[in-house]
């Protein structure tokens, strides 16, 4: 039944549109993934067996790239790729404040300094011209964030990039399965990070990895994840040894992904195609459904890329409404709608202030913040979900419509 928008708000005591709460992601887990997992629990194996091996070598294949490591999770594979890169004390690292923190806080991990460009203010990815403006001769990598899904402007980056000599980490993961210019995210950027968390397109619980084409880089991410310890000939230094003999040459951490973890990532990753269609198609209509509300601007995508829907945003024109973000969040959460909100800027946490960084640095994502929600997305949402979700936001948003 659709819901008319002059009905009583549930948060004043009218009937909420959906009697069960929506959340804003899930994952989708089927038989056939419980069926993989329970066959690895009966193997040899529960950790460094064959299924890791297999699903790294999927995953670099679905993507395009040469190498793929896998780790325990997004977050420790992005601190992989920082240690790879040879990130130190008194580098500087260029990211974007908008998003999840753990893309600046892997700089930290290594005693980098992170610097934050603002976003553009359609796409609400990083801005190329920003990153230009900051690039100082301590610069050593850009990581540029896919946010929600649609891939950053990967090109002019990486030329910026090439120029300076810089590593660049594409944090992808929002943006498993999304296209650049035909070119499927993972072999773009030097590294490109993965995140398996239940509420990214595909799953093994925790998890992330992280694509290369580098052979360089690729021995030195499998070196970081499993304690910095080798057991290869070639770079012992005692040679003669027994086969019981490693040798431990960098501090590296155990940071391996298990191979329950992985087995269930490979069954997951032959179904990743229909879960970005399903994606898509739900956001479709959300833009056809809100593109004639004028008091909501609904996600800009660059034709020369496809975004593989990680979260759909919208945002409000506040001052066109009666209420700020807070009131139309909670209304919608008392209408049983899981909205979210990606992301406080990363230099708002208090861990950030602490360290000098000051409102105004980034005037675009900062003011973005204020007037953005995110809605449910995920591709077990059933049409009448969507449907739930649309009539909630106009229902809402028709109440704190300025006359
Ligand atoms: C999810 C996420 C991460 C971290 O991934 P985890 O697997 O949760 O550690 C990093 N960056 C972004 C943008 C994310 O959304």
């Amino acid at each position: 039944m659709v819901q008319t928008s002059n009905s009583q708000l549930a948060i004043l005591g009218g009937q909420s549109v959906r009697s069960t709460l929506l959340p804003y992601g899930r994952q989708w887990i089927d038989e056939a993934d419980i069926e993989t997992v329970i066959q690895t629990l009966k193997s040899p194996f529960l950790t460094q067996g064959p299924k890791i091996k297999e699903f790294e070598d999927s995953v670099a294949q679905y993507v395009g790239a040469k190498y793929a490591v896998s780790f325990s999770n997004g977050t420790a594979a992005l601190h992989g790729a920082c240690f790879a890169a040879g990130l130190g004390v008194g580098d500087e690292v260029i990211t974007t404040p908008m998003t999840f923190a753990a893309s600046a806080n892997c700089v930290r991990y290594c005693g980098g300094d992170v610097v934050f460009a603002d976003i553009e203010p359609d796409t609400y990815n990083i801005d190329k011209y920003k990153i230009k403006s900051l690039l100082t001769p301590k610069t050593k990598a850009i990581i540029p964030v896919d946010f929600t899904g649609q891939p950053a402007d990967m090109d002019e980056i990486m030329e910026l990039a090439r120029e300076r000599k810089l590593v660049v980490i594409e944090d992808a993961a929002h943006s498993l399965g999304a296209e650049y210019k035909g070119r499927k995210v993972g072999s773009i950027a030097d590294m490109t990070m993965f995140s398996f968390h239940p509420v990214k397109h595909v799953t093994t619980g925790e998890g992330g990895i992280i694509t290369t084409n580098s052979p360089d880089l690729y021995e030195k991410l499998l070196l970081f994840r499993s304690h910095g310890i080798t057991r290869d000939k070639d770079l012992l230094e005692l040679k003669n040894e027994g086969d019981w003999y490693y040798e431990m040459h960098e501090l590296g951490f155990n940071y391996r992904m298990t191979d329950i973890q992985a087995a269930l990532g490979s069954s997951q990753l032959g179904k990743l195609d229909d879960f970005v269609k399903r994606r898509m198609e739900i956001a479709k209509h959300y833009t056809e459904a809100f593109t004639k509300n004028s008091t909501i601007i609904t996600p800009f995508q660059k034709p020369d890329r496809e975004s593989s829907w990680h979260l759909y945003i919208i945002q409000f024109k506040l001052n066109e409404l009666t209420a700020g973000r807070k009131e139309v969040f909670d209304a919608l959460r008392k209408e049983n709608i899981g909205v979210n909100v990606h992301y406080l800027p990363v230099h708002y946490h208090p861990y950030y202030k602490e360290l000098g960084y000051e409102k105004g640095i980034a005037p675009i994502a900062e003011a973005l913040y204020e007037g953005i929600i995110s809605l449910p997305l995920f591709p077990a949402m059933l049409d009448s979900d969507i449907q739930d979700v649309v009539n909630a936001v106009e229902k809402v948003v028709g109440y704190y419509r300025k006359s």
